[in-house]
């Protein structure tokens, strides 16, 4: 049997713990190789007031977070695009010539073809990515779920002109959900009680929450990661410069809850079935590796 091995590309220096850690710690358990790309250094991330005295600038505290979750989650290999990171829609810092935001307005393709080449590379039959609404908007989110869905086809496409690698046919793209799904349209209604304006959340009033459960999509595979909840835990606890994912979030907005509760809610990791095409919009399994060939 070929190794079984698994992508997940994603943008930032801790979406792969806040996100997936649950999941990747799972298959890490059942041999697979799993590689992370990573789009961003994360440079441009608003750093928590428990590193305000660093002398180290933020990306290299960021990856320095990120080589921690690493060896927790046991993720075989890093590879870093290294694009600047970008803000919000509509935020000045966009206009940077190396962010990935701008990079994917104006040279898409270059974008494309370098995951195209990793997955020539590399060779994962599974890959997994953000939703098409980046999870919550943001622009790296969207942009590096854009390339990637389209380096997906182009990696098997003998036609495609951008590498010299040969094809390869990766068997399954999956998008990943927010964890605790069915739960997230109580928090909205529990923060409505406090008083708070859903739509304009986060340190700098641009997280829309009520956009993230509208643009959530149908799940069709269920993964049990509640034996995995600790390293999980443990992973997102690396990222101390982003608030370890308390201040903000799924795990946030998890963390008042006990934990046999949380164990319940969150256990189970939500994933869209992009490629194969799923039949209908219900859950049909619960293995990403389900139906994977040689
Ligand atoms: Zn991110």
């Amino acid at each position: 049997m070929t190794q079984k091995k698994m992508m997940i590309v994603y943008a930032h220096p801790d979406d792969e713990s806040f996100g997936s850690g649950g999941l990747i710690a799972k298959y890490v358990a059942q041999g697979v190789q799993v590689d992370y790309v990573c789009a961003t250094d994360g440079d441009m991330g608003t750093p928590d007031e428990a590193i305000a005295n660093e002398q180290s600038t933020l990306a290299e505290i960021r990856l320095r977070e990120l080589e921690c979750s690493k060896q927790i989650l046991g993720i075989n290999e890093i590879i870093r695009l290294q694009y600047q990171d970008s803000g919000m829609l509509g935020d000045e810092s966009n206009k940077a010539e190396n962010c990935l935001w701008y990079q994917w307005q104006n040279h898409a393709d270059n974008v494309t073809q370098r995951l195209v080449e990793i997955f020539r590379q590399v060779q994962p039959q599974v890959i997994v990515t953000f939703n098409r609404f980046g999870g919550y908007g943001h622009p790296d989110h969207i942009a590096i779920q854009q390339a990637t869905a389209q380096a997906f086809t182009l990696a098997s496409d003998d036609s495609y002109a951008g590498s010299s690698l040969l094809p390869y046919k990766p068997q399954k793209l999956y998008y990943a959900s927010i964890p605790a799904e069915k739960f997230y349209g109580f928090y909205l209604m529990l923060l409505r009680l406090q008083g708070k304006d859903v739509r304009r959340m986060g340190l700098n009033r641009d997280l829309d929450l009520q956009a993230v459960q509208d643009n959530l999509e149908p799940t069709h595979t269920l993964i049990d990661v509640r034996d995995y909840m600790d390293l999980w835990d443990q992973a997102s606890d690396c990222h101390i410069s982003q608030g370890q994912g308390r201040n903000t979030g799924t795990r946030g907005m998890l963390a008042v809850l006990p934990a046999w509760l949380r164990r319940r809610i969150a256990g189970y990791d939500r994933l869209t079935r992009v490629f194969p095409e799923p039949i209908g919009s219900e859950i049909d399994e619960y293995d990403l590796f389900k139906g994977v060939t040689d």
